[in-house]
C-alpha cells in the first residue's frame, strides 16, 4: 500500500503517520530525512546532495526521485507513506510515472483538514511544564492548580518561541502554498479524500483507516 498524508504543522500528521505504519506495517519515506541521510552517506550520489544543500539550493526533482526509487526498491514490496514529496505538479507526474515503471500505484492520497483559526487557538495557547514534560493550553487544559505541574509539581513551565500566532499562521501559509497545486491534480485523479484533521486522534485515525481499508 502506497499512502501520502497531507496536513498542516500541527495537525497532528506526524501521530497518525506513525499509527499507518505500527497498524498496516509501512514505512514512512520523508524526503527531507532521504537526502540529509544521503548527504552524510559519503556516496556519489550523496556528495552532490551535500553541495546543493550547503549552498542553500533545492535539490531537483530527479535527484528526489533517484532516492525515492532507491528506496522503493529496498523496500522489497514493503509499503510506505511519503512525506513532504510531492508537492508540485511537475513532482507528482514524475512520481505516477516512477510507480508505473515499478508496477505499482498510489493507493491514497489523504489530507486533514483543518479549521485553521481553531488551529492557531489550539497550537498558540499551548505550553509545558520545564521538569516532566506534561503538556498544557491556556484555555483548554490548564494545570488544576495555576502555576504548578499536575504531574510533578514543578513551577516552571516552557513554551515554544514559535508556537504564538503569528508564527503559526506563517506555517499555515507556507503549507497551504507547497500543497494547493498538487490538490486538484490527485482531486481529478479521484485518489484525493479527506479526513477532518480537527477530530481527536482516535477519531482521525478512525477515519483514516476507513480510507485505507477501501470503505
Ligand atoms: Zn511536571
Amino acid at each position: 500500500m502506497i499512502v501520502i498524508l497531507l496536513g498542516p504543522p500541527g495537525a497532528g500528521k506526524g501521530t497518525q503517520a506513525k499509527r499507518l505504519e505500527e497498524k498496516y506495517r509501512l514505512v514512512q519515506l520523508s524526503t527531507g530525512d532521504m537526502l540529509r541521510a544521503e548527504g552524510k552517506s559519503g556516496s556519489a550520489l550523496g556528495r552532490k546532495v551535500q553541495a546543493i544543500m550547503d549552498t542553500g539550493q533545492l535539490v531537483s526533482d530527479d535527484i528526489i526521485i533517484a532516492l525515492i526509487a532507491d528506496r522503493i526498491d529496498r523496500l522489497a514490496g514493503q509499503g510506505f507513506i511519503l512525506d513532504g514529496f510531492p508537492r508540485t505538479v511537475p513532482q507528482a507526474e514524475a512520481l505516477d510515472r516512477l510507480l508505473r515503471d515499478k508496477g505499482l500505484k498510489l493507493d491514497h492520497v489523504i489530507e486533514m483538514t483543518v479549521d485553521e483559526a481553531a488551529l492557531i487557538d489550539r497550537i498558540a495557547g499551548r505550553f509545558s511544564c520545564a521538569k516532566c514534560g506534561a503538556s498544557y493550553h491556556d484555555r483548554h487544559h490548564r494545570p488544576k492548580v495555576d502555576g504548578v505541574c499536575d504531574g510533578c509539581g514543578s513551577h516552571d513551565f516552557v513554551r515554544r518561541a514559535d508556537d504564538n500566532p503569528e508564527a503559526v499562521k506563517i506555517r499555515l501559509e507556507a503549507y497551504r502554498r507547497q500543497t494547493a497545486p498538487i490538490l486538484p491534480y490527485y482531486r481529478k485523479k479521484g485518489t484525493l479524500r479527506q479526513v477532518d484533521g480537527m477530530a481527536d486522534i482516535d477519531s482521525v485515525a478512525r477515519q483514516i483507516e476507513e480510507i485505507v481499508n477501501g470503505q
